[in-house]
């Protein structure tokens, strides 16, 4: 068991900043786990495990769905004095339980005891006695590359910016809380990860931002965010730079829309101050985070200038973030050679979240907002608005304005009455990106996969499969279809589709799996 012990110090404070700022050290033989406690420690240690069962519950109620899936990965080790020890799978398990999961917990126990709780957590890859024991749906998955070129290897693993790991660089509180890091235009407060709802849609372009942020875990550099409009694109890139500079405030930031980039570099060469506008992007840069790069689209000297900024940063080993509404094989007139470094490191996707997904995050927004909306309605939302995360947080306030308008409380009668009239409702209409989500979900496999080079058979097969279902269910074109998957060939589809077409007839399994995937479709989630 190794203890996290250089994280400890961010844990504690940042506990200690939630809870009054309490910053009475560590008792370490006070701790619940110890086995050789005296009997008063020990009855100590059974009200604490009490308490512990309590809050536990409390937040099990709070999100069912995700609880167990993450607490099947921690173990309570003790409750003593404000002081609770939990041990974690691994890093990431801690890290997320940690952002989601212990400001519900810890104000519960705070609550039941009237003590500032702070966390003390430990390692250990072989838990004895997990919190929950139920197998997750949806295992917590690290970030892993597909790249088509790995980073390069004799880059240093972190440099002293931003891709630090928190452990590795992050200096003592009482620095940290001396520098002020300076002003970044166009940040939104709200877009913190600790308002970012996570699940299965956006699971790794969620860690991977985290790990970007230097919140330990794989750092992927370049990490290329990418999904469909309202999907949190924009907000993960917010919460990294909020990361950022509330973990190492000396980290110099530069957030930008493309759209902004273009405008600059053109300003610049009127004004003649190129120097200066190199410089912002080359020089005076630790962390790059560029917010829809697919405006590039067909500006080919603005290209050509951030190449050369994104050259520069890479082989200082500076971390660069960019979002785009589309792959990056799917980008359309951007030179080939920025695509190819788009791939070198992560390209992390977002996906139309799924249900349960959207139903927290209505919570979680109705929570932020103070609004009173009960589980029926909340279900209600979400399952009348499914593909973007903006409409579903516009329809809630949209309700609650109207019934605060009418003086009414939001309950389903009233909801439904609402959404009907706003024609918000949609039929089942699946898109390409529905068809390659699920048949990815039922495949175990991620639509990268879908859209990548890779052959192997498998990866095939489901490929195959999802055009198939595409020119089904979808009024496309087969050179359309070629397109949607990763620009290949229309005679490629034509091909697959013919293959799953004779499959069908032929092979029991192929038909079993069909049918499976048809039923998913039929309901969309
Ligand atoms: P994009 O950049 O992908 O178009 P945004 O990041 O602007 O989308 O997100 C649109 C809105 O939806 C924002 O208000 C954002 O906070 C919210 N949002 C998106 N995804 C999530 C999520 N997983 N959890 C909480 N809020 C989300
Ligand atoms: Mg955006």
């Amino acid at each position: 068991m190794a203890f996290a012990a250089a994280d400890e110090g961010q844990v504690q404070s940042r506990m200690q900043s939630d809870e009054q700022g309490n910053t009475s050290p560590f008792a370490p033989g006070l701790l619940g786990a110890n086995p050789d406690l005296g009997p008063g420690l020990g009855a100590d240690r059974c009200a604490g495990e009490e308490t512990w069962k309590r809050a536990v519950a409390y937040t099990r109620e709070k999100s069912p769905a995700s609880f167990d899936q993450w607490f099947s990965g921690v173990q309570f080790d003790g409750l003593t004095d404000g002081v609770l020890s939990l041990r974690a799978r691994d890093e990431f398990v801690r890290q997320w339980v940690e952002d989601y999961f212990l400001p519900t917990l810890s104000e519960q126990l705070r609550n039941e005891t009237g003590l500032s709780i702070q966390v003390r957590w430990s390692i250990d890859g072989s838990l004895e006695r997990p919190v929950a024991d139920r197998p997750s749906t949806y295992p917590p998955v690290k970030p892993r590359p597909l790249s088509v070129r790995p980073a390069p290897v004799d880059a240093p693993a972190a440099p002293a910016s931003a891709a630090s790991p928190r452990s590795a660089s992050a200096p003592a509180t009482s620095t940290r809380l001396a520098v002020v890091p300076p002003h970044l235009e166009g940040l939104n407060a709200k877009y913190t990860f600790g308002h970012f709802v996570v699940g299965p849609s956006n699971q790794l372009a969620h860690a991977a931002s985290m790990a970007a942020a230097g919140d330990g875990g794989r750092r992927h550099n370049p990490l290329f965010i990418c999904g469909g409009t309202g999907l949190g694109k924009t907000h993960l890139v917010h919460a990294i730079a909020h990361r950022v500079r509330e973990e190492r405030p000396e980290t110099r930031i530069v957030y930008i829309s493309a759209e902004k980039f273009v405008n600059e570099f053109v300003q610049s060469l009127a004004d003649q101050r190129m120097h200066d506008f190199r410089a912002r992007f080359r020089d005076r840069c630790d962390l790059l985070l560029v917010d829809d790069i697919h405006f590039l689209a067909g500006k080919t000297q603005t290209q050509e200038e951030f190449f050369h900024a994104f050259n520069a940063l890479h082989q200082a080993s500076k971390q660069i973030v960019v979002t785009s509404d589309k792959y990056p094989q799917q980008l359309d007139k951007m030179e080939e050679r920025l695509v190819s470094r788009f791939q070198w490191g992560l390209v992390a996707d977002v996906q139309a979240p799924e249900l349960e997904t959207r139903v927290a995050i209505i919570r979680k927004k109705a929570q932020f907002e103070h609004i009173d909306v009960p589980d029926d309605v909340c279900l209600f939302v979400a399952q009348s608005v499914r593909s973007n995360v903006r409409e579903l947080e516009g329809t809630l306030i949209r309700l609650a304005a109207k019934a605060s308008l009418l003086n009414v409380p939001i309950e389903i009668g009233f909801a439904r009455a609402e959404i009907a009239a706003t024609g918000m409702t949609k039929p089942n209409e699946a898109s390409v990106e529905d068809i390659q989500r699920v048949v990815c979900h039922h495949f175990k496999l991620r639509s990268t996969d879908l859209l990548s080079k890779d052959r192997h058979k498998s990866i095939a097969f489901a490929r195959h499969v999802a055009m198939y279902l595409c020119k089904q269910r979808l009024k496309c074109s087969f050179p359309e279809l070629g397109r949607a998957f990763g620009n290949r060939d229309h005679t490629t589809v034509i091909s697959a589709v013919r293959k799953v077409e004779a499959l069908r007839t032929s092979d029991p399994e192929v038909r079993a799996h069909l049918e499976a995937l048809e039923r998913k479709l039929g309901t969309v989630d």
